[in-house]
């Protein structure tokens, strides 16, 4: 009797997708991720290993347990998981999966990993972001950056996306999404409101010119 799955051997480590927080060490000098569920109490860098989040002495991942890196093989499956509100200032990883995995419906569970790529969304007032900046919220060591704007970032200390590759290290590559609400080419619902605004004054205008020349009429 067979008592174990067949083993896979890939020739190129698979491809995964997953949500995590953008965070700086407290001195600047490295950057790394905060997982968003079990992962969410120690950062891991850009190529790190897995380690038992419940502190047993097995190697990760072991069927015993639920720990180890977790990843989704659908790029849109992990997006989708921004939308809740504690997740909007995550981002988006691209990873490769090294070692030894378990491979699930919709996603996998492994040893070792190397974040490709990260992508920001859009800042909390939905424009393209153009860096990270302070969350307001961290871990003992680490602060959690989000994605912003220009505008919002304010006074709070902003590190650009080639900044925190290069503090990342390891080949990190990080992408800016475009903005969120983009309705036609480059109009963001902000400009729209603002426009709207602008035309309803015009017109406005317009009646009152019409009735005073209506008038002058009679
Ligand atoms: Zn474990
Ligand atoms: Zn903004």
């Amino acid at each position: 009797m067979r008592l174990r799955l067949p083993e896979e051997r890939p020739t190129e480590p698979p491809t995964g997708y997953k949500i995590a927080h953008a965070a700086l060490s407290q001195d600047g000098s490295r950057a790394a991720f905060l997982g968003v569920s079990l992962g969410a109490v120690l950062p891991y860098g850009v190529l790190d290993d897995a380690h038992c989040a419940y502190g047993r002495r097995h190697r990760s991942p072991s069927r015993l347990c639920d720990c180890g890196f977790h990843c989704l093989h659908e790029r849109a499956g992990a997006a989708a998981l921004t939308c809740t509100a504690e997740h909007r200032g995550a981002l988006l990883l691209e990873v490769a999966v090294l070692g030894r995995y378990i491979r699930f419906e919709l996603g996998m569970r492994y040893a070792r990993q190397r974040v490709r790529t990260a992508t920001a969304g859009p800042c909390r007032c939905r424009r393209r972001a153009t860096g990270l900046a302070d969350a307001g919220w961290g871990r003992p060591g680490w602060r959690v950056v989000e994605p912003v704007c220009p505008g919002c970032a304010g006074p709070r200390v902003t590190v650009g996306f080639d900044e925190f590759a290069r503090r990342g290290g390891d080949g990190l590559k990080v992408l800016a999404a475009p903005a969120a609400d983009s309705v036609g080419p480059g109009r963001t619902f902000p400009e729209l409101v603002a426009e709207a605004a602008l035309l309803q004054a015009r017109l406005d205008w317009f009646q009152s010119e019409l009735a005073r020349l209506g008038d002058q009429e009679r």
